[in-house]
């Protein structure tokens, strides 16, 4: 019976209102329990009912989830892994509870690390952001400067000029090909 079941788990793990993760949390989470325990599953955040479930490559959780579901989900995910389920029979059982404990076990005294990394990650992002904001703004502040107008005006010139001399010599081809053929064309004179 799975009211049971569930009962008899939150009497071990705490309820579902205890080790609760944000969503960058149990993705950080997820993302290190899946490497440790070698699954393909990929992560799902899915609704506010506080529950998950899980398939054969997909396991969904709820947002804001507990760490007590993400290890009962992960248990399911390592029972599909191992083949040790049928269809049909008995997801809850002895087995997976004795997973979802080494699973437990294992998250539990790293969930802490975990959560300070998500943080390290978090400021680090938003420490970029803040740097490239600022060198914009300068860039934008530079740019008004005279100096800075100045010089971006003599590059103007510079390449203005350059297209000058080119049209200057194309100019002065197209005149040299002018004057070979009127000579071509002029009636020879008799002097
Ligand atoms: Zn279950």
């Amino acid at each position: 019976m799975n009211l049971l079941y569930y009962r008899k788990e939150a009497e071990q793990f705490g309820d579902l209102t205890s080790n609760t993760l944000t969503d960058d949390e149990a993705r950080y989470a997820f993302k290190r329990l899946k490497a440790h325990y070698k699954l393909q599953n990929h992560l799902e955040l899915f609704g506010y009912r506080g529950g998950g479930n899980c398939g054969v490559f997909r396991i969904r959780l709820s947002h804001n989830p507990s760490l007590r579901v993400l290890c009962h989900e992960l248990a399911h995910a390592i029972q599909w892994k191992k083949g040790w389920h049928t269809h049909g029979k008995k997801w809850h059982t002895k087995r997976h509870k004795s997973i979802m404990t080494r699973v437990w076990k294992y998250a539990l005294p790293r969930l802490e690390g975990w959560k300070a990394q998500v943080k390290k990650n978090c400021d680090r992002h938003y420490q970029s952001a803040v740097n490239r904001q600022n060198k914009k703004a300068k860039t934008e502040e530079l740019k008004r400067t005279p100096a800075y107008k100045l010089e971006h005006l003599r590059k103007l010139e510079r390449k203005a000029e350059s297209r000058v001399r080119r049209a200057t010599t194309h100019l002065k081809k197209i005149q040299r090909r002018i004057r070979i053929w009127e000579k071509k064309t002029s009636p020879i004179s008799f002097i």
